[in-house]
């Protein structure tokens, strides 16, 4: 009997469900570069109304919502600040650098999550040596940080300093809906603090492609020239953005149950000698754990758990990160953590 593998790599390993399929297969498309398509224009409609902002752009991926977003507020030998441990900074090639001549400036922050008061001073003076420093760009939840929510007065207080001292805010929100749902605070209430949001369709929610960036009216219309330049234009897109637009209907309440199957393995984890939650509380779908020496490296590690059917990711030489998603059951999050235990009784027993 072939046992079905565990994937719990990423929430990008999702595949669309029969009904998002369904949707995609009736979407109603034109081309979007003339503006025709119609299912494009309503999830971009859709996003922005949810996020509380005028209009949204879509676009093939995070990566690309995040560059345009840092483009559309930073020029040339323009600076923007952001936590160490963010996506923008570690996962996006620096983009930024590569194509527009931004810097960066990172602050450490604890899981994700960067202390407002560390951000006093930052913004450099008006001088020919100098950047000039234009943006703020938090991350929530925050990958690296596994899952970790920003706290809403830590949101409000970077941005509420960022305006002051005449920056922009620009939230990577590819997991806003995680914190939405964990917290109950509105998806507008934490989007209201940006100037622009960037949100991914294709991480929890379950669509095979994109993201959107949302802003104002005049900025999504930069925005729109930046996504051609970048290749980012699609033509019949109605057909992957119906799958979007499904997974906004269908797929937000039940994050939920990705929050809950991360907390049973999280449970899990805690009773396993050899392998430690980093950090020890879970709080959303995401879940980091460290593995004792004595049991190998992480590598060794996935590779035994996949020998077992059970697929997750060594992310450093002692660190492993576990998510779940649309695609892993309450059953398969119980099962994942027997094959843990097993996997760690078995690698303390040769090791000894
Ligand atoms: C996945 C991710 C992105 C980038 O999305 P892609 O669609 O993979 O380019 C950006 N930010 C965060 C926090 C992510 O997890």
């Amino acid at each position: 009997m072939s046992e079905k593998v565990l994937d719990f790599r990423s929430d990008t390993v999702t595949r669309p469900t029969p009904g998002m399929r369904e949707a995609m297969a009736q979407a109603e498309v034109g081309d979007d570069v003339f503006g025709e398509d119609p299912t494009i224009l309503k999830l971009q409609a859709r996003i922005a109304e949810l996020l509380g902002k005028e209009d949204a752009l879509y676009v093939p991926s995070g990566t690309m919502s995040n560059l345009i977003g840092v483009m559309l507020h930073c020029g040339r030998g323009d600076e923007f600040i952001c936590e160490a441990g963010c996506h923008i900074f570690n996962y996006e090639q620096s983009g930024y650098a590569q194509i527009g001549g931004i810097a960066a400036r990172t602050v450490p922050g604890e899981f994700g999550v960067m202390q407002p008061k560390h951000l006093h001073g930052l913004v450099r003076p008006g001088n020919d040596h100098l950047v000039r420093t234009r943006l703020v760009c938090l991350e929530n939840t925050h990958n690296r940080g596994a899952g970790r929510i920003q706290p809403y007065e830590h949101v409000e207080a970077i941005c509420g300093w960022a305006h002051e001292s005449g920056l922009r805010a620009h939230l990577d929100g590819a997991r806003l809906f995680n914190a939405v749902v964990a917290t109950g605070i509105p998806v507008e209430g934490w989007a209201g603090h940006f100037d622009t949001v960037s949100v991914c369709f294709s991480k929890g929610l379950g669509a095979p492609v994109g993201s959107a960036l949302a802003g104002s009216r005049e900025a999504m219309v930069q925005a729109r020239r930046l996504r051609k330049v970048l290749g980012g234009a699609m033509r019949e897109g109605g057909v992957i953005a119906a799958g979007a637009l499904y997974a906004l209907e269908h797929h937000i309440d039940r994050l939920a149950e990705d929050h809950a199957c991360a907390a049973k393995l999280a449970e899990a984890i805690r009773e396993i000698d050899g392998l430690t939650l980093r950090p020890v509380d879970v709080q959303t779908n995401i879940l980091v754990f460290e593995v004792d020496p004595a049991l190998g490296t992480a590598a060794d590690f996935v590779a035994r758990l996949a020998d077992r059917g059970l697929l997750m990711l060594a992310i450093a030489p002692t660190m492993i990160r576990a998510v779940t998603h649309l695609d892993v059951s309450h059953a398969d999050a119980e099962r994942a953590g027997e094959i843990l235990r097993e996997t760690a009784v078995a690698s303390a027993a040769c090791s000894a």
